[in-house]
């Protein structure tokens, strides 16, 4: 589905990503996993078109989408779900999630979208939906940023973070619900701070040092991994 070949990403003068290469497969759950700074969050932002890469290419169901602007590879099928949720705070729940997917469709199809699929999954999001998203709790913030994600109607979803500076339990709630999304057949990316469940969750994952893939495998075999366990499971 997407195809990420030898790209070299700068902020500037600085070299963000080496010769990153990856592969996301139709219906995969597939992580990134690296310390701060390592450049996952930039891979993730090169994909949806925020940053540019230098060169490598950058193919999403054959199309090469390296030179597109984000709006047109949201079009395309790919979805964002940012660090930090990047909600509009002053507007309503509703509204954030109408918004979401005003390139999809127009609007009276996306109230019947929230009504038919989105708030099932997240009752929560219904109950609050008049209620302005900048004073939802983190975890019902989180919840509607992927929700607005979905509004979209992704083929590919990614998430950077998503249980970033939740409480514990919310964060096992965080899960259930990527769990339940991924049982309904979508493809996604994920970049978590919570290495072992995510390896957990995910079928494939990259491990990403100084800007490159250091390794690859299925996510069950990172688990067991010696240089993994010692550098990101703290064992
Ligand atoms: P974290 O888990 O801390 O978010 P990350 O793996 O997502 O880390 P990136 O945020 O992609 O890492 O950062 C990769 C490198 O690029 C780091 O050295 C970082 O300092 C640098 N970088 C990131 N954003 C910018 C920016 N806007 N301007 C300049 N340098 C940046």
């Amino acid at each position: 589905m997407l195809q990420v070949q030898d790209i070299n990403v700068f902020y500037g003068d600085v070299q963000a990503l080496h010769g990153l290469t990856l592969e996301v497969r139709e219906g995969e759950v597939v992580a990134l996993v690296g310390a701060n700074g390592a450049g996952k969050t930039t891979a993730l932002r090169t994909i949806s078109g925020m940053l540019k890469p230098r060169d490598g290419s950058i193919m999403f169901q054959g199309k090469s989408t390296q030179r597109l602007a984000p709006h047109h590879i949201v079009a395309l099928g790919i979805s964002h779900v940012p660090e930090g949720r990047q909600l509009f705070p002053l507007m309503s729940v509703r509204e954030n999630l109408l918004l979401g997917g005003h390139i999809a469709r127009a609007r009276g199809g996306r109230e019947q979208m929230l009504e038919q699929e989105i708030y099932p999954l997240f009752p929560r999001l219904r109950e609050r939906s008049e209620q302005l998203a900048g004073t939802l709790s983190g975890g019902e913030q989180q919840m509607v940023a992927i929700a607005r994600g979905l509004m979209s109607r992704p083929k590919l979803l990614i998430l950077d973070e998503p249980s970033l500076g939740l409480a514990p339990v919310v964060v096992q709630e965080m899960f259930r619900i990527v769990r339940r999304i991924r049982e309904q057949g979508m493809t996604v990316m994920i970049v978590e701070q919570n290495v072992t469940q995510t390896l957990q969750l995910a079928d494939r994952a990259y491990v990403i040092e100084n800007g490159q893939v250091v390794m690859t495998g299925a996510s069950q075999d990172l688990l067991h991994n010696d240089h993994v366990r010692q550098a990101y499971l703290g064992m």
